[in-house]
Protein backbone atom coordinates (compact mmCIF):
# COMPACT_ATOMS: atom_id res chain seq x y z
CA UNK A 1 0.00 0.00 0.00
CA UNK A 2 1.11 3.62 -0.72
CA UNK A 3 1.56 6.42 1.87
CA UNK A 4 0.04 8.85 0.42
CA UNK A 5 -3.06 7.93 -0.96
CA UNK A 6 -4.65 11.01 -2.36
CA UNK A 7 -5.28 10.99 -6.33
CA UNK A 8 -6.73 13.54 -8.93
CA UNK A 9 -8.08 11.75 -11.82
CA UNK A 10 -8.51 13.99 -14.49
CA UNK A 11 -12.42 12.72 -16.18
CA UNK A 12 -12.41 13.62 -20.04
CA UNK A 13 -15.92 12.70 -19.37
CA UNK A 14 -18.24 10.02 -17.83
CA UNK A 15 -18.57 7.20 -19.97
CA UNK A 16 -14.67 6.89 -19.88
CA UNK A 17 -14.34 7.56 -16.20
CA UNK A 18 -17.26 4.84 -15.52
CA UNK A 19 -14.22 2.36 -15.16
CA UNK A 20 -11.23 4.39 -13.55
CA UNK A 21 -13.45 5.75 -10.72
CA UNK A 22 -14.50 2.74 -9.31
CA UNK A 23 -11.11 0.41 -9.96
CA UNK A 24 -9.07 3.22 -8.72
CA UNK A 25 -11.10 3.46 -5.51
CA UNK A 26 -11.56 -0.77 -5.26
CA UNK A 27 -7.22 0.40 -4.93
CA UNK A 28 -8.08 1.93 -2.13
CA UNK A 29 -7.01 5.63 -3.56
CA UNK A 30 -9.40 9.04 -2.06
CA UNK A 31 -10.20 10.28 -5.82
CA UNK A 32 -10.76 13.56 -6.38
CA UNK A 33 -12.22 14.11 -10.02
CA UNK A 34 -11.33 17.20 -11.96
CA UNK A 35 -13.30 17.94 -15.10
CA UNK A 36 -12.07 20.85 -17.50
CA UNK A 37 -14.65 21.24 -20.52
CA UNK A 38 -13.57 24.17 -22.24
CA UNK A 39 -12.50 22.04 -25.24
CA UNK A 40 -16.33 21.02 -25.37
CA UNK A 41 -18.69 22.79 -28.52
CA UNK A 42 -21.20 23.85 -28.43
CA UNK A 43 -22.62 24.72 -24.74
CA UNK A 44 -25.71 22.33 -25.54
CA UNK A 45 -23.17 19.26 -25.89
CA UNK A 46 -20.84 20.73 -22.65
CA UNK A 47 -24.37 20.77 -20.47
CA UNK A 48 -25.26 16.97 -21.73
CA UNK A 49 -21.80 16.24 -20.68
CA UNK A 50 -21.86 17.50 -17.05
CA UNK A 51 -25.33 15.78 -16.44
CA UNK A 52 -24.01 12.72 -17.10
CA UNK A 53 -20.76 13.45 -14.97
CA UNK A 54 -23.07 14.60 -11.84
CA UNK A 55 -24.50 10.95 -12.23
CA UNK A 56 -21.39 9.64 -11.67
CA UNK A 57 -20.39 11.64 -9.11
CA UNK A 58 -23.28 11.05 -7.04
CA UNK A 59 -23.10 7.04 -8.50
CA UNK A 60 -19.24 7.22 -7.20
CA UNK A 61 -19.81 9.67 -4.46
CA UNK A 62 -16.57 11.31 -5.71
CA UNK A 63 -15.54 14.81 -5.19
CA UNK A 64 -15.12 16.61 -8.10
CA UNK A 65 -13.68 19.63 -9.28
CA UNK A 66 -15.33 21.58 -12.42
CA UNK A 67 -13.64 24.27 -13.80
CA UNK A 68 -15.49 26.83 -15.58
CA UNK A 69 -16.71 26.98 -18.95
CA UNK A 70 -13.93 29.01 -20.71
CA UNK A 71 -14.18 27.82 -24.41
CA UNK A 72 -12.88 31.19 -26.13
CA UNK A 73 -9.79 30.47 -24.08
CA UNK A 74 -9.37 27.03 -25.14
CA UNK A 75 -9.93 28.56 -28.82
CA UNK A 76 -7.44 31.06 -28.68
CA UNK A 77 -4.63 28.40 -26.87
CA UNK A 78 -5.04 25.67 -29.83
CA UNK A 79 -4.94 28.78 -32.64
CA UNK A 80 -3.55 27.65 -35.97
CA UNK A 81 -3.96 24.35 -35.76
CA UNK A 82 -7.65 24.15 -36.15
CA UNK A 83 -6.71 22.35 -39.57
CA UNK A 84 -5.13 19.35 -37.78
CA UNK A 85 -6.69 16.27 -38.72
CA UNK A 86 -7.92 14.17 -35.28
CA UNK A 87 -5.20 12.83 -33.19
CA UNK A 88 -2.51 15.54 -34.82
CA UNK A 89 -1.27 18.45 -33.00
CA UNK A 90 -4.20 19.99 -31.97
CA UNK A 91 -5.05 17.17 -30.08
CA UNK A 92 -1.41 17.06 -28.29
CA UNK A 93 -1.95 20.77 -27.68
CA UNK A 94 -5.28 19.80 -25.88
CA UNK A 95 -4.59 17.11 -23.96
CA UNK A 96 -1.82 19.00 -22.74
CA UNK A 97 -3.77 21.81 -21.43
CA UNK A 98 -6.08 19.87 -19.92
CA UNK A 99 -3.68 17.99 -17.66
CA UNK A 100 -1.79 20.89 -17.15
CA UNK A 101 -5.01 23.14 -15.50
CA UNK A 102 -5.43 19.69 -13.55
CA UNK A 103 -1.88 19.42 -12.11
CA UNK A 104 -2.41 23.16 -11.54
CA UNK A 105 -5.50 22.22 -9.65
CA UNK A 106 -3.96 19.77 -7.92
CA UNK A 107 -1.31 22.37 -6.41
CA UNK A 108 -3.42 25.05 -6.14
CA UNK A 109 -6.73 23.65 -4.08
CA UNK A 110 -4.80 23.12 -0.59
CA UNK A 111 -5.88 19.73 -0.59
CA UNK A 112 -2.74 16.89 -0.01
CA UNK A 113 -2.67 15.88 -3.53
CA UNK A 114 0.49 13.46 -4.55
CA UNK A 115 -0.85 11.48 -7.84
CA UNK A 116 -2.10 12.70 -10.92
CA UNK A 117 -3.92 10.25 -13.53
CA UNK A 118 -6.45 10.71 -16.34
CA UNK A 119 -9.11 8.94 -17.93
CA UNK A 120 -8.21 9.81 -21.99
CA UNK A 121 -6.56 6.15 -21.86
CA UNK A 122 -9.57 4.30 -21.90
CA UNK A 123 -9.97 5.11 -25.40
CA UNK A 124 -9.51 3.21 -28.59
CA UNK A 125 -8.58 6.47 -30.89
CA UNK A 126 -6.51 8.29 -28.37
CA UNK A 127 -2.73 7.77 -28.43
CA UNK A 128 -2.27 6.53 -24.77
CA UNK A 129 1.89 6.54 -24.83
CA UNK A 130 1.56 10.24 -25.80
CA UNK A 131 -0.89 11.07 -23.36
CA UNK A 132 1.09 8.56 -20.41
CA UNK A 133 4.61 10.63 -21.87
CA UNK A 134 2.39 14.15 -21.46
CA UNK A 135 1.01 12.98 -18.08
CA UNK A 136 4.25 12.40 -16.27
CA UNK A 137 5.86 15.55 -18.00
CA UNK A 138 3.50 17.66 -16.56
CA UNK A 139 3.04 16.07 -12.81
CA UNK A 140 7.14 16.07 -13.10
CA UNK A 141 6.82 20.00 -13.37
CA UNK A 142 4.58 20.02 -10.64
CA UNK A 143 6.19 17.72 -8.23
CA UNK A 144 3.51 15.11 -8.28
CA UNK A 145 3.28 11.47 -9.28
CA UNK A 146 1.68 10.15 -12.15
CA UNK A 147 0.27 6.96 -12.37
CA UNK A 148 0.39 5.21 -15.56
CA UNK A 149 -2.32 3.30 -16.90
CA UNK A 150 -4.05 2.40 -19.95
CA UNK A 151 -7.75 1.85 -18.70
CA UNK A 152 -8.18 0.41 -22.22
CA UNK A 153 -6.51 -2.71 -21.47
CA UNK A 154 -8.61 -6.08 -20.16
CA UNK A 155 -11.46 -4.64 -22.05
CA UNK A 156 -11.69 -0.90 -20.93
CA UNK A 157 -13.55 0.23 -23.22
CA UNK A 158 -15.96 -2.33 -23.58
CA UNK A 159 -16.69 -2.49 -19.71
CA UNK A 160 -16.87 1.49 -19.67
CA UNK A 161 -19.89 1.29 -22.84
CA UNK A 162 -21.80 -1.21 -20.38
CA UNK A 163 -21.29 0.81 -16.87
CA UNK A 164 -22.76 3.99 -18.93
CA UNK A 165 -25.94 2.17 -20.29
CA UNK A 166 -26.33 0.83 -16.86
CA UNK A 167 -25.85 4.14 -15.14
CA UNK A 168 -27.92 6.13 -18.08
CA UNK A 169 -25.26 7.98 -18.47
CA UNK A 170 -25.09 10.41 -22.09
CA UNK A 171 -22.62 8.95 -24.63
CA UNK A 172 -21.53 11.28 -27.33
CA UNK A 173 -20.17 10.63 -30.76
CA UNK A 174 -17.64 12.95 -31.62
CA UNK A 175 -14.51 13.59 -29.48
CA UNK A 176 -15.63 17.06 -28.12
CA UNK A 177 -14.06 20.29 -29.80
CA UNK A 178 -15.86 22.03 -32.56
CA UNK A 179 -13.30 21.35 -34.97
CA UNK A 180 -14.02 17.16 -33.89
CA UNK A 181 -17.17 17.78 -34.82
CA UNK A 182 -16.67 19.52 -37.94
CA UNK A 183 -14.83 16.32 -39.19
CA UNK A 184 -17.93 13.97 -38.40
S1 LIG B 1 -10.50 16.20 -31.13
FE1 LIG B 1 -10.72 15.92 -28.92
S2 LIG B 1 -8.61 15.80 -28.10
FE2 LIG B 1 -8.54 16.63 -30.18
S3 LIG B 1 -8.56 18.85 -29.90
FE3 LIG B 1 -10.68 18.23 -30.21
S4 LIG B 1 -11.50 17.88 -28.16
FE4 LIG B 1 -9.28 17.95 -27.97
Amino acid sequence: MKENKNLLLHICCAPDASIPVPDLLAEGWNVKGFFYGSNIHPFEEYKKRLEALKILINHTGIDCEILEYNPDEWLEKIRGLEDEPEGGRRCEKCFELQLEAGACCAKKSGLKIENFCTTLTISPHKNVNLINYLGEKISNLYNITWLNKIWRKNNGFLRSIRASKELGLYRQNYCGCIFSKRDL
